[in-house]
């Protein structure tokens, strides 16, 4: 191919599919490599949807603040609809030492303005009528978060980025990578070449490999989440509702009504499922299902359409890792986003385009230094 891209993105997936649109609409031209068949097929089309602001660590927050904007606008600038719900998040607690924790994280993201706060039993039971009360202190409500659909989305930012010129290359699995005199050349295994001044790792799971084409060591512990979704009932649940209690075999769950009615749901293994393991299991519906229905016994009556199992490319302190790399220049790495990739798909987008440019301000840099490469990965955020 004798076309040489501004930017070659590895990966057509929740980073790289609005990274490419946002680069194509910054001026640059852009191309975008995946090694499966179309657009959002690797862990982004795992994902159930969830999208908020309210995390504990810093630089996640001001991640998620641009992300909401991005999603919740969407529709209003581009027109077509992603399955954008302000529905908010509630996190129910019945349990002290989860309250304390609850409200030392609300410290931090009231520092940043986000519009989170600890709510009475009371006023819970007038969100979610529904909810079991045994047992119910309280907890955190965070009105301005929502959700949406990963599929919706990934083919509307897909779609966007082919109208402004984004030229997708997919069944191409990278299998070299070098750079002479400032132009990378990038192979695949059907023996493509693709030629590039910027490289944009966004490779998901497989980011760690395509690192080592740069001599660059990135560390995922990758673990297996499952979901599901019900048929479509009228709407009666507003938020995505996280349980942070722990059973035997799970840790926290969370669910919620999307735009078209149905219930999604998932369930955090304890002990997690460490590696790539995408195979269904009959454990997951009947774990989850009981703790949902106790929670709320008026789940009982929905019936499951799908299960599905992705993977959560996790770094080793939970938090993704985005930086240009330091053993060769114009290498931007973008992954290890953890259950939280398809919520800061756009953001880390947003940052990518003012990396490239050198336009990067105050809280870029502040985000870029705690999700750097080379940080010391300790840190462990509370309910990540
Ligand atoms: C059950 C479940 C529920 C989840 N729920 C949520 C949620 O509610 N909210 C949320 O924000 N996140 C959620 N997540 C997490 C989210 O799905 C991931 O964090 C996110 O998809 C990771 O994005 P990514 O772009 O890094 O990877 P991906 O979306 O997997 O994209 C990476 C792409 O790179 C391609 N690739 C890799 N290596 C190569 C190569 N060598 N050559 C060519 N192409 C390559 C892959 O084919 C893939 O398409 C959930 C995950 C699971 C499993």
């Amino acid at each position: 191919m004798d076309t040489i891209f501004d930017v070659l993105i590895i990966g057509a997936g929740s980073i790289g599919i609005p990274t490419a649109l946002l680069c194509v609409e910054s001026g640059l031209n852009v191309g975008v490599i995946d090694k499966n068949h179309s657009a959002g097929q690797g862990d982004n089309k795992a994902a159930i949807g969830g999208i908020r602001a309210t995390h504990a660590e810093p630089a996640k927050i001001v991640l998620g603040k641009d992300s909401l904007n991005f999603f919740q606008n969407w529709e209003k600038i581009y027109g077509s609809s992603i399955g954008w719900k302000k529905g908010g998040y509630l996190y129910p607690i019945f349990e002290k030492q989860h309250e304390e924790i609850l409200k030392k994280n609300l410290i931090t993201q009231h520092q940043f303005n986000l519009n989170i706060n600890w709510v009475s039993a009371d006023e819970i039971r007038d969100i979610i009528p529904q909810i079991e009360e045994q047992n119910l202190i309280g907890g955190t409500w965070s009105p301005d978060d929502g959700s949406a659909s990963p599929i919706m989305t990934s083919q509307a930012l897909y779609l966007e980025g082919l109208k402004n010129g984004v030229k997708y290359f997919f069944n191409e699995n990278i299998i070299s990578i070098e750079k002479v005199n400032d132009v990378f050349f990038v192979k695949s295994d059907s023996q493509s070449i693709f030629k590039a001044k910027w490289i944009i790792n966004a490779g998901g799971t497989g980011i760690s490999q395509i690192a080592k084409f740069f001599n660059t060591e990135i560390t995922l512990v990758p673990d297996s989440h499952e979901a599901g979704i019900t048929e479509p009932v009228k709407p009666f649940l507003k938020p995505m509702i996280v349980d942070i209690r722990k059973d035997i075999g799970s840790s926290n769950y969370y669910f919620y009504q999307n735009y078209e009615g149905q219930i999604e749901f998932c369930i955090t293994p304890d002990p997690p499922i460490i590696g790539e393991n995408r195979d269904s299991t009959s454990q997951f519906l009947p774990m989850v299902a009981k703790r949902m229905i106790k929670l709320m016994p008026t789940l009982s009556v929905l019936r499951v359409r799908r299960t599905w199992r992705g993977i959560y490319p996790n770094s080793l302190d939970g938090s993704p890792i985005i930086g240009f790399d330091s053993n060769i220049e114009n290498v931007i790495h973008a992954g290890a986003m953890c259950g939280q990739g398809y919520m800061f798909g756009p953001a880390v987008a947003i940052l990518i385009v003012k990396m490239i440019k050198n336009r990067l301000e105050e809280k870029d840099n502040f985000v870029l230094k705690r999700l750097s490469l080379n940080r010391d990965f300790l840190s462990h955020e509370t309910l990540k």
